[in-house]
């Protein structure tokens, strides 16, 4: 698969509190690894245009979007939400990373790529509409789900696989029944919000523990076969590896073979259906070492290298 990674260096002036485990050494832990596997040469990177406000008011409320600019301090941090801040350059990061899934769409509907991986942050996914949290400033997810629903694109898969249920974006799209959400997370755990299933909301949850051979299990069981039912047109992948066995942030025990079972199997399935393309975007993960070998290994199975 054509495969690039979409990045921007404003993504790494984003800071918050000391010591806190969403970091800009994240994306460096991930570049280190890229460069060490010889990753870099076989797969491109580009760099991320902004997301407008055209971009971001297609998920968000105005409201929400005037709060976060209102927030941005001149000097120092501000506290958004009780576990995220802001800095000065911290719009700048998140205009980029909400842009670099619009800018992935555009790339996979110009027939220039089949697969992107964006590793942007700060992250996305408990993000709503009108609320930030966890870290998560815009749903970037959604706003690039919400820019190819634009572009005449009819169904949509999101597939959340973060130790973390992926809240903001089920709360976006759980009454649009052309969104298939599927998130795999660990329950009892933040954000504590309602998992319950529908037609198109798979909430697939795992106890504190639980590693690979479940997380296989779920995949098979339920996923894949809703999955095939659905056939999306483009597949989003909420990349979270925080549910790695060396990652604090979750009791999960997934290893890199995990991450790449699953992006090899639905590569496949994304051929089989005649899927436009795959757009994976970076979630959460703050253990660097491991965040950077899953990256990795996530980025080799979906370029196929
Ligand atoms: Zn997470």
């Amino acid at each position: 698969m054509r495969t690039a990674i979409i990045y921007h260096p404003d993504c790494r002036k984003h800071k918050m509190v000391a010591d806190h485990p969403e970091c800009s050494e994240r994306l460096d832990a991930i570049q280190d690894r890229l460069l060490a596997s010889g990753l870099d040469i076989a797969v491109p990177q580009i760099m991320t245009s902004k997301a407008s406000e055209e971009d971001i008011l297609r998920v968000h409320k105005q409201a929400h979007l005037d709060l976060v600019k209102s927030k941005i301090p001149e000097t120092g941090l501000a506290d958004l939400d009780g576990d995220t801040w802001l800095c000065k350059d911290t719009f700048k990061a998140a205009e980029r990373a909400a842009g670099s899934g619009v800018f992935a769409v555009k790339q996979v509907l110009a027939g220039q790529l089949d697969a992107a991986f964006c590793a942007v942050r700060p992250p996305g996914h408990h993000a709503t509409e009108d609320t930030s949290s966890g870290f998560c400033i815009f749903n970037n997810t959604a706003i690039a789900v919400k820019y190819a629903q634009e572009q005449g694109i009819e169904r949509i898969a999101i597939l959340d696989i973060d130790v973390h249920h992926g809240n903001g974006t089920q709360d976006i799209f759980e009454h649009d029944d052309n969104v298939l959400f599927c998130s795999i997370f660990q329950h009892p755990f933040y954000p504590n919000t309602a998992i319950d299933s529908t037609k198109t909301i798979i909430n697939t949850p795992l106890t504190a523990g639980m590693g690979g051979d479940d997380f296989k299990r779920a995949i098979i069981g339920s996923w894949l076969p809703a999955i095939k039912r659905f056939k999306p047109q483009l597949i989003f992948i909420s990349a979270g590896f925080d549910g790695h066995l060396e990652d604090d942030m979750g009791g999960l025990t997934l290893v890199e073979a995990d991450y790449a079972w699953f992006t090899d199997k639905i590569v496949k399935l994304s051929k089989s259906l005649e899927c436009k393309g795959i757009i994976s975007m970076l979630e959460g993960g703050y253990d660097l070492s491991s965040l950077g070998r899953s990256v990795t290994t996530h980025l080799k199975s979906l370029a196929e290298v």
